[in-house]
């Protein structure tokens, strides 16, 4: 490994035989969380490719000239050329392996292969999921010394860091970008002395045994597990979904409504989240209109009474989707009136789905915990599971309200009841 400027990039990079870039930059969580996967990668691929770092805020121009506009971004190069797509922000181990086997043959692949060798760390407490629920547990399990690991499949915040606007956080008088709550709770979490161990694959959990095998290699045993790994957005599952999901049909405004600027979009459901994420979406598009199943909106009365005076919004009640297809760069979604069974389609730039959410258990296999009819987690008032040692927190337990200040309570009761047991 080696680090250079942009004057020994001909030299080390476009001379230099195989070689992969990571543009870096200094208080970049993602950076971070990249730093020690690229040192492994660096000691596993070193002898057949290079690896190099460079100080993106310090090479701005190299970076720039490169099309590298955010850190960390990795390049990969063979004999001065740029091979298989760059990756950039929260960067799994195995999207880099992926790009480093696509620059070797299979037997150099096999003898790398056959050199690594499996990892097993041990903890007090593995907290599954870097949410506000599981944060906060780290944060309380942290000040308590007690030796925990935050694992997370994607960057710490869950849905926190991709809110737009949060105003209803306490401690704050003005609504606060939810990635700056994110970034304050994680570095928080961070300082209390807990692991983190993010944007990795989570191989298989073994809730009976306390094992969690990540990126295929390291496995976590821990004494006690605390579940917080939230929900994802429900899908529709009509044809055209799957194909158009991310290409043409998003189920986040906060990260893609901004690519509507001055276009027309549909957003199907009548929910909160349909509601107040409409709203977000009339700040770009120019027209909003919402597919809803039933004949009344149902969400907060704030959101109500700004949806119904909008100049941009228009409501269909009493339809749903039938399908989704792609026009050129259309997106047409056929529609059915659910009283007179008639079909009809619109025309649009891009599609928002707001349904609801489902927990997310997939990852626990057959061995899960008790649940309620809609598959969220039964806990105790202490946020036990009916599995011994093996606590859920924030929404993806079952209860009434969902909500940030619902999540980091969970996850301090979490917490401090552990904190009497370890
Ligand atoms: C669009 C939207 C807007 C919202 N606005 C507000 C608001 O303004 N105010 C408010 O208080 N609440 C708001 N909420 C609700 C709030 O965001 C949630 O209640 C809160 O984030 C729940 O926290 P959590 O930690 O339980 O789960 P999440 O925030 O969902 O975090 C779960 C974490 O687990 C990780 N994960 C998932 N599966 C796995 C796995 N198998 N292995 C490892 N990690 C995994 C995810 O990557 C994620 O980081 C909003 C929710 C949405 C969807």
């Amino acid at each position: 490994m080696k680090e250079i400027n942009a004057i020994d990039f001909e030299k080390e990079v476009l001379n230099g035989g195989k070689v992969v870039v990571d543009f870096y930059s200094t208080e970049c969580a993602p950076c971070e969380a990249l730093a020690p996967k690229f040192d492994a990668m660096a000691e596993l691929y070193g002898e057949k490719i290079k690896f190099i770092k460079v100080f993106r805020q310090g090479n701005r121009e190299l970076a720039t000239e490169l099309g590298v506009s955010s850190s960390p971004t990795l390049l990969f190069f063979e004999n001065g050329k740029q091979v298989t797509g760059s990756i950039s922000g929260g960067i799994k181990k195995s999207e880099i392996m992926e790009r480093l086997d696509a620059m070797l043959t299979s037997e150099e692949i096999v003898a790398i292969k056959a050199n690594q060798k499996p990892i097993v760390s041990e903890y007090d407490v593995a907290i599954l999921g870097g949410g506000p629920a599981g944060l906060t547990a780290g944060i309380y399990l942290g000040q308590a010394k007690i030796k925990t690991v935050l694992i997370d499949q994607a960057l710490p915040g869950g849905y926190m860091g991709i809110t737009h606007q949060i105003s209803n956080y306490p401690g704050f008088t003005d609504p606060q970008p939810g990635y700056m709550l994110a970034h304050y709770m994680s570095e928080q979490a961070k300082s209390s002395g807990i692991d983190f161990k993010v944007a990795v694959d989570i191989s298989s959990v073994d809730l009976k045994k306390k094992e969690i095998l990540i990126d295929e290699l390291e496995t976590i045993k821990a004494k006690k597990i605390i579940i917080a790994t939230g929900t994802s957005p429900n899908p529709m599952n009509i044809p055209g979904e799957k194909e158009y999901k991310g290409k043409g049909i998003s189920y986040c405004a906060t990260c893609d409504a901004k690519y509507f600027d001055n276009k027309d979009v549909v957003v199907i459901g009548g929910g909160n989240s349909a509601v107040e994420e409409s709203l977000l979406i009339t700040k770009f598009a120019k027209s909003v209109t919402i597919v809803h199943r039933s004949d009344i909106l149902k969400a907060n009365k704030i959101a109500m009474e700004n949806i119904m005076s909008h100049p941009k919004i228009k409501v269909l009640y009493g339809h749903h989707p039938c399908s989704f297809e792609r026009q050129g760069d259309k997106m047409v979604t056929t529609i059915k009136n659910i009283k007179t069974n008639e079909l009809s389609q619109l025309i649009s730039d891009g599609v928002f789905v707001f349904i609801g959410l489902k927990s997310n258990v997939e990852v626990f296999d057959n061995y899960l915990p008790e649940s309620d009819q809609w598959g969220y987690l039964i806990t105790d008032e202490e946020m036990r599971t009916n599995i011994p040692d093996v606590f859920a927190i924030g929404d993806i337990i079952s209860k009434k309200y969902r909500q940030i200040t619902t999540a980091v309570a969970d996850g301090t009761i979490a917490a401090i009841t552990i904190t009497k047991e370890v």
